[in-house]
């Protein structure tokens, strides 16, 4: 089978992990200082389910509370990732934010999204607990996970997890 196109989004509060996780991703290592304002895409071939997928990551410069839900974001996304850190309040208000901003630019009841709290590496100063991030993914029927872009942990899983629940989306039935 050819590989299927797929362009993803990876939103969030800034400093919360959005690029590192990225780059740890498409490059395998972990960045420390990564100019904040970048707005990149990335490429990555990877497999899921036997299926090969040439993925566009947008790694965007960041949200917050005032700003205005880029158009761009809303057309030929196929699906999101929202990332706040464990150890940051706000950055989880704002992942709320973007949410009701995302459904409502693109007028669907349902889309694509890995919720994702990161950082975990950090636990001693952990604001945001598992069960909250869960709950909030739950809310929106959207998966979850915890990670750590600095540890390599779950990272991976992020975006396997996100062509899952884009084929699921589109009406395909998936094994696990
Ligand atoms: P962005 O603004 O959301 O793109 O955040 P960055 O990827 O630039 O990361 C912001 C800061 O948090 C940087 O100093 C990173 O090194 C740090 N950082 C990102 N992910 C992790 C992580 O999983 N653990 C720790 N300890 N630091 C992280
Ligand atoms: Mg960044």
């Amino acid at each position: 089978m050819p590989p299927k196109q797929r362009k993803i989004a990876i939103m969030g509060y800034r400093f919360v992990g959005k690029s590192s996780l990225s780059i740890q991703f498409v490059e395998g290592q972990f960045v420390d200082s990564y100019d904040p304002t970048i707005e990149n895409t990335f490429t990555k071939s990877t497999r899921v389910n036997s299926q090969d997928y040439e993925l566009k990551l947008v790694d965007t410069a960041g949200q917050d509370e005032y700003s205005i839900f880029p158009t761009q974001y809303s057309m030929d996304i196929h699906g999101y990732v929202l990332v706040y850190s464990i150890t940051s309040a706000k950055s989880f208000e704002i992942v709320q934010i973007i949410y009701d901003k995302l459904l409502d630019i693109t007028g669907k009841l349902h889309v694509p999204i890995v919720l994702v709290g990161n950082k975990t590496d950090l636990y001693v100063d952990r604001m945001i607990t598992t069960d909250q991030g869960k709950r909030l993914a739950n809310s929106w029927n959207a998966a979850f996970l915890e990670t750590s872009a600095k540890q390599n942990e779950s990272v991976a899983d992020i975006f396997h997890t996100l062509l899952k629940e884009i084929e699921k989306a589109n009406g395909n039935v998936q094994e696990k």
